[in-house]
């Protein structure tokens, strides 16, 4: 028997990590000490804690670690390194295009995301256009976020420029959490560690501070993910019908959806918009997440609340029909907005899904 001490230097996995591990099923200690909670290793672990070293450091998450180790096959090492070799050709091309780009003083108008699909051959392309306006605001506390894999948009909320610090350091947490894991469960931490983030931010500073937040992630092991907290939205574009795959997280949406009140009553009602959810405000945070299923042909739209305040489903609907880059169309619904008076700050970032060969050498 090897205490967790030995166990981790000889296997070169963290104590911190194995016990992560154990919670996902893998490496579960071989021996607990009923008394003092102390964990036991057998040597006979070695072998499979030096694999799973290994396969962290091919960026591979935790989870599919353990499902692979579950029914281990050989087959599986395959699918992780033509995903290694897609993801590679999509960073190759990102900094192709980032070079162009610099050499021909022209502002890239899109950026793309390669996913690969779980499960098939498929892979697809998302290309996404963003347009943020202050609006009616001195400032704009509205952020927004494409990364590789990662597209978010906050709407920060506080006092002179606390909301705008809010809703960057939410944004910017989250992209380097989920950085390095890209897991459902490496999401869902790294949305807590935004959380953390700004709400840590605030008590040093002793500001009231705090964010929404909405994002499609593209993760490892369960394809697009959304989630959510606060009033930013996301909806889906599909065949022409428009539907929105966010429930705010405001007194109204809730008492709305309880059947507490009409669509009269919430036209009028003193709190509509008062967020019963939001980053940054307490040390832990709920999410809402989903799966969103993503086809050749989606378009989709995550906006702040100043975007559809100021503009119908239907007006947002007819803009996303009648474009046909992502950036245009992201163009066009702030413009739509702030024309109409827009109190507040616009956001609106628009991406489209689109199929593309799989590059297999
Ligand atoms: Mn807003």
């Amino acid at each position: 028997m090897l205490s967790i001490g030995e166990f981790s230097s000889r296997c070169g996995l963290s104590a911190k990590m194995l016990r992560s591990y154990a919670a996902a099923g893998l490496l579960v200690p071989a021996a607990v000490d009923a008394w003092s909670g102390y964990r036991y290793y057998s040597t006979g672990q070695l072998h499979q804690a030096r694999i799973i070293a290994l396969l962290r450091r091919a960026g591979i998450a935790v989870d599919d670690i353990a499902s692979f180790f579950a029914h281990p096959d050989a087959i599986q090492l395959d699918h992780w390194e033509r995903e290694i070799v897609q993801a590679s050709a999509a960073r190759r091309q990102a900094l192709a295009e980032a070079r162009a780009a610099l050499a021909s003083g022209r502002t890239p108008s899109s950026t793309r995301a390669i996913i690969g699909t779980k499960g098939s051959d498929v892979t697809s392309t998302l290309v996404a256009g963003t347009t943020t306006h202050r609006g009616g605001r001195e400032i704009n506390q509205d952020a927004v976020l494409v990364a590789d894999g990662l597209f978010a948009v906050a709407d920060g909320v506080g006092g002179l420029a606390a909301g705008e610090v809010a809703s960057r350091l939410a944004l910017d947490t989250l992209d380097a959490a989920f950085a390095l894991d890209r897991s459902i469960a490496g999401l869902l931490h790294a949305y807590h560690e935004a959380n953390q983030a700004v709400w840590r931010r605030a008590d040093r500073e002793e500001a009231t501070m705090g964010t929404t937040l909405v994002a499609l992630a593209m993760t490892t092991d369960t394809a697009a993910v959304a989630l959510h907290a606060g009033d930013s939205r996301l909806y889906r574009l599909r065949n022409g019908r428009l539907d929105q795959l966010t429930h705010d997280h405001t007194v109204i949406a809730e008492l709305l959806r309880a059947g507490e009140i009409s669509e009269a009553e919430a036209q009028t009602h003193p709190h509509r918009y008062v967020l019963t959810r939001a980053i940054g405000v307490d040390p832990d945070v709920d999410v809402d997440y989903a799966g969103v299923s993503c086809k050749s042909g989606d378009r989709l739209l995550l906006c702040t609340d100043g975007l559809f305040k100021a503009l119908s489903a239907d007006d947002v609907k007819a803009v996303l029909a009648a474009r046909a880059e992502p950036q245009e169309s992201a163009d066009e619904l702030v413009k739509s907005a702030v024309e109409r008076g827009s109190e507040d700050n616009v956001t609106a970032m628009v991406i489209d899904v689109r199929q593309q060969p799989v590059l297999v050498r």
